[in-house]
C-alpha cells in the first residue's frame, strides 16, 4: 500500500482506502459520499476497456473543457474514447449512498473501474468501493437537427440529465496564456476535439438549439434547467457585442418556451442595466464566476479578466447584480484548488483556506452563494498538468462552505435540483451533497 506524504506532489497523485479512512475519521460533519466524490474528481477514473461494454449509456458530449488528464488524442480508440459522462456509486466499503460523479479521464489514477459478477464497480487498492450505473441516453439524442447536428452536440445534458448545457461559443477571446485563465482549456479543448474529428460547432445557431428544445419539451421529464456559456466575446461575435450575443439565445428560447425550464447565465461579470436585460429575457440564476478569491492570485490566475475588467470591479458586479437577481440567484463559482496551483498559488492548505473561506463569509453574508468546481489540472492549459491539491484540502473547503452556508442560514440554491447525500446530481464539486447533512459519530 502506498504511504502519503501531503507535502510530496507526486504523494498528492495518489489515493489508498487509508486515507480515506482518516479523512472519514477526521472529517465528520461532511459525508463519506462527499469526500469519495472530491477524491475521485481530484484524481480521475481509469476505465478497463471491458467495463465500457456492459450496455448503452449517454458518453461525455465534452460539454466545455476537456475535464481529462490526458490530451484527448491519448485515449486510446474504440470504448476507452467512450467514457460515461458520469457515475453513480453506491454500496461498497463505505456503504454509500448512491453519488453522481463526473468523469475525468485518467489512465494513472488509482481509481479503477472493473467488472465485478459482470457489473462496473469502482476500485481502490483492490477494494471494491461501490457498483456504478452509467447515464442513460435520453430518447431525443437519436435525432438529427434539419442541419445534420446531433443533439448531445448541441444541447448536452449532464447532471443525470437534470441540466441542458449550452456551451454556445466555444472559444474564448481571452487568447494565449497572457489573457486566458490559467486553469482552463476552452480554446484547446476545440482545437483537440476538432482535430479528433468530433462534431463540434463552435458557435452554435439558436434555430438548432430551439428544434432540439422541442424534442426535449415531447420528450423528456428529467431536464429542468438550461445553462447559456461560452467563452468571453471582447470585441464582437456575429458583428454583435458580448452581451448582444449571448442574449440572443434566452431571449428566443423564453419566446418559444416560456417558463419551461429554469435559465441560468454564465458569463462575464456585467454591469446591472447588462443584468437587467438577462433577468428581462427570463434567465433566473447569475454565475459572474470569480475564480479565486486572493486579489494577487486572480491577477496571475485570470489575467486577462484583471486586464479588461478588473478584479475589484469584478467582485463589485457580482454584488450589484444581486439587486437584480435576488442574493442567492447569484452563485458566482471559483476553482476550488486552484489557490495551490503551482507556481502562484499558497504553499499550504490553511493559507488556501483562510483566503478561501475570507470569500465565501464576504459574498454568503450578503446572502449571495459562492459555490465551486473542482480544479482538474488539464494538459495544455497554462498551469499544465500538476499534482493538484492534495484531498485534504477538499475535505477542509466542503466543511468551511458548510460552515459558513449553515452560519448565514442560507435556502437550497436553486437550479441544482435536490440537495444532500443521495440526491445530489451535481457532479462536479460535492457542494450539494453536503447540504443539510448531521454529522455522525
Ligand atoms: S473567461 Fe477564462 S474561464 Fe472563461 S472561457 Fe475564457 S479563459 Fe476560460
Amino acid at each position: 500500500m502506498a504511504t502519503i506524504d501531503l507535502k510530496n506532489p507526486k504523494s498528492r497523485q495518489i489515493s489508498t482506502i487509508s486515507l480515506l479512512e482518516k479523512m472519514e475519521r477526521h472529517y465528520k460533519s461532511i459525508p463519506m459520499e462527499a469526500i469519495l466524490k472530491q477524491d475521485v474528481l481530484r484524481l480521475g477514473i481509469n476505465f478497463s476497456p471491458e467495463s465500457l461494454l456492459s450496455g448503452d449509456f449517454k458518453a461525455k458530449d465534452y460539454f466545455i473543457f476537456s475535464f481529462d488528464h490526458i490530451p484527448v488524442a491519448d485515449l486510446k480508440s474504440g470504448v476507452q474514447y467512450k467514457t460515461p459522462e458520469e457515475i453513480k456509486i453506491s454500496g461498497g466499503h463505505f456503504n454509500l449512498d448512491p453519488t453522481v460523479i463526473s468523469t475525468r479521464n485518467n489512465p494513472s489514477s488509482p481509481y479503477l473501474v472493473k467488472l465485478i459478477e459482470n457489473k462496473p464497480h469502482l476500485v481502490l487498492d483492490e477494494i471494491d468501493l461501490g457498483v456504478l450505473e452509467f447515464p442513460p441516453i435520453p430518447s431525443w439524442y437519436s435525432h438529427k437537427t434539419k442541419s445534420g447536428k446531433l443533439p448531445g452536440e448541441i444541447a448536452p445534458v449532464i447532471e443525470w440529465g437534470y441540466l441542458i448545457y449550452l456551451t454556445v461559443f466555444r472559444n474564448c477571446q481571452y487568447f494565449g496564456k497572457d489573457e486566458e485563465c490559467a486553469y482552463c482549456d476552452i480554446n484547446h479543448n476545440y482545437r483537440q476535439q476538432k482535430n479528433n474529428g468530433r462534431p463540434y460547432t463552435g458557435v452554435k445557431d439558436i434555430e438548432d438549439i430551439l428544434e432540439v428544445f422541442s424534442w426535449i419539451d415531447a420528450e423528456d421529464k428529467i431536464a429542468k434547467v438550461y445553462t447559456i456559456t461560452g467563452g468571453s466575446v471582447l470585441t464582437n461575435l456575429k458583428k454583435k457585442n458580448e452581451v448582444d450575443f449571448y442574449l440572443e439565445y434566452p431571449t428566443e428560447i423564453e419566446k418559444k418556451f416560456p417558463g419551461r425550464f429554469m435559465g441560468k447565465l454564465v458569463a462575464q461579470a456585467f454591469e446591472k442595466e447588462d443584468c437587467k436585460k438577462f433577468s428581462d429575457a427570463g434567465i433566473k440564476v447569475y454565475h459572474p464566476n470569480y475564480e479565486v478569491w486572493d486579489k494577487e492570485l486572480f491577477k496571475k490566475i485570470c489575467p486577462g479578466k484583471e486586464a479588461w475588467i478588473g478584479r475589484d470591479t469584478w467582485i463589485r458586479r457580482v454584488v450589484d447584480s444581486a439587486e437584480v437577481f435576488g442574493p442567492s440567484y447569484v452563485i458566482p463559482n471559483f476553482v476550488g484548488g486552484v489557490e495551490l496551483s503551482e507556481p502562484y498559488g499558497f504553499k499550504t492548505v490553511k493559507e488556501a483556506i483562510d483566503s478561501t473561506s475570507e470569500g465565501l463569509e464576504f459574498f454568503m453574508s450578503k446572502g449571495i452563494m459562492p459555490r465551486f468546481t473542482a480544479w482538474c489540472p488539464e494538459p495544455y492549459t497554462t498551469l499544465g498538468t500538476q499534482a493538484g491539491p492534495p484531498l485534504e484540502y477538499f475535505c477542509e473547503l466542503l466543511t468551511s462552505w458548510k460552515n459558513i452556508f449553515e452560519k448565514y442560514n442560507l435556502p437550497t440554491p436553486p437550479g441544482y435540483g435536490e440537495p444532500g447525500v443521495g440526491k445530489a446530481v451535481f457532479s462536479v464539486s460535492a457542494f450539494m451533497d453536503v447540504i443539510g447533512y448531521k454529522g455522525r459519530a
